[in-house]
């Protein structure tokens, strides 16, 4: 049994059997012109009636789109057909018939996410999520070259760790507990015995906006460096993204070119990334004709003016420690300031990477977390990390969707994952 990638490889007038789901399928005369679609792509098949069987004729004029299907035929080159072949069948055959397929052209958005099951048959979403594992295959294949250990967190847990407003709740056998919303903590756990350790894993966040980039369960690629400082940490964020993306482009360009990105804006896409100050991110937005204040974060629209006509992401470092997460180190040369960075996505994809060096005494730790009024008995093992030999860290986190809508330039986040988990939206 061949696949239909092999097709094109094959001389003319090879023998070939395949099998997989009717693509397209009309009928001119005495022959059928079916598109048959397996894993590795399609390619036409032509059912000439004096070449087959009564049987097997009867059999090609009687499929559905996406009928399975079994067919034998010889390679016939044709520059005409798309890829360069097509088969002349010598034999056909149904293996499920199946029901008239509910997709045909035209549907709206709406529709194609209720039957997101089938939907994701398409050859759109076949190339987008071919696309998605091979860039978290990069990923991993990067931190498992620099030494890099993968552990799995908890998912359940009884704390958040960016703020109350987004947390899922559970009853968690009559107790309180939450979906977890980033496994940063997790990861800072594991350092301290094995160093550079990363965790995958989803995170969820009961966003209650509608945007292009926000979905309520996205996958979380959080790694967390025992001894780097915020500047080692950046450094590694670019040469990651650098990797997973010049991989994409040398292994890859037909498939980007499918899924409609811009191989070569990628090509571009090399380390060091530019760095900018927020403080000077808020002068450059306001320059931009925007309008916003110090102390305020960057909406879409802000992060659209600052990376509009960027090749490479944009480093965007040191924040107000006001509008950030309690555990990020604070900048030595402003109070004011932590040490984190934003790694913002070219063209306004907005941000992909939010990381910090955290803070790693006893002493500050609980000071910040008395300020954000935590419940402290809640991180009393977090705290415990402080205790016992605790080092300089830092770390990020990558959200695999904002990634690849990135990398794929895809129009909303919904398509770089299978089952998108939005405000509307927990079915199919
Ligand atoms: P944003 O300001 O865009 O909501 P955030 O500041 O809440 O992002 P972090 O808490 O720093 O994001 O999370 C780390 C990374 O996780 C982000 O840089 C982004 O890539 C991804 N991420 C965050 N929230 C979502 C979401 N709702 N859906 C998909 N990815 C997300
Ligand atoms: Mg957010």
């Amino acid at each position: 049994m061949q696949k239909v990638s092999d097709v094109f490889k094959e001389k003319e007038g090879r023998e070939v059997a395949l099998r997989g789901w009717v693509y397209r399928h009309r009928t001119s005369g005495n022959i059928v012109f079916l598109v048959l679609r397996d894993e590795s792509g399609v390619v036409q098949v032509a059912i000439k009636k004096d070449k087959v069987g009564e049987k097997a004729w009867e059999k090609a004029n009687d499929v559905y789109i996406e009928s399975s299907v079994k067919v034998k035929g010889r390679v016939k080159k044709d520059e005409r057909a798309p890829g360069g072949a097509e088969i002349e069948a010598s034999d056909f055959d149904i293996i499920h018939r199946g029901e008239p397929f509910p997709i045909s052209k035209d549907l709206s958005e709406e529709f194609l996410l209720d039957v997101r099951h089938l939907w994701l048959r398409s050859q759109k979403m076949t190339n987008i999520m071919k696309a998605r594992g091979l860039i978290v295959n990069y990923l991993r294949e990067f931190f498992d070259k620099k030494g890099f250990y993968e552990l799995p967190p908890p998912i359940i847990t009884t704390s958040g760790c960016e703020g109350g407003a987004t947390l899922f709740e559970l009853n968690y056998f009559g107790r309180k507990a939450y979906l977890t919303q980033s496994s940063q903590m997790y990861a800072e756990v594991f350092i301290f015995a094995l160093e550079k350790v990363y965790v995958f894993a989803p995170s969820f966040r009961a966003e209650k906006s509608r945007t292009v980039r926000h979905l309520a369960e996205y996958w979380h690629l959080e790694p967390e460096m025992a001894f780097f400082d915020h500047k080692m940490n950046m450094e590694l964020q670019e040469e990651m993204i650098e990797y997973a993306v010049k991989n994409m482009v040398e292994n890859h360009p037909e498939l980007l070119l499918k899924c409609g990105a811009d191989a070569e804006a990628l090509k571009k896409v090399k380390a060091p990334f530019p760095r900018m100050t927020y403080e000077k991110a808020v002068e450059e937005v306001n320059a931009r004709g925007g309008k916003m204040e110090w102390g305020e974060d960057f909406g879409a629209d802000e992060e659209a003016l600052l990376t509009a006509d960027l090749e490479k992401p944009l480093f965007v470092e040191k924040y107000p420690k006001k509008i950030k997460a309690f555990y990020m180190e604070e900048d030595p040369h402003n109070p004011e300031l932590v040490l984190n960075d934003d790694l913002l996505a070219p063209k306004g994809h907005g941000e992909i990477i939010g990381g910090s060096e955290r803070i790693w005494e006893y002493d500050k730790l609980l000071e910040r977390m008395k300020e954000h009024q935590l419940d402290l008995k809640d991180y009393e093992w977090y705290l415990d990390l402080r205790k016992y030999g605790s080092v300089p860290h830092s770390g990020f986190g990558l959200g695999i969707e904002r990634f690849v809508k990135w990398v794929l330039n895809l129009k909303h986040i919904r398509d770089a994952i299978p089952f998108p988990r939005t405000i509307n939206r927990v079915y199919p």
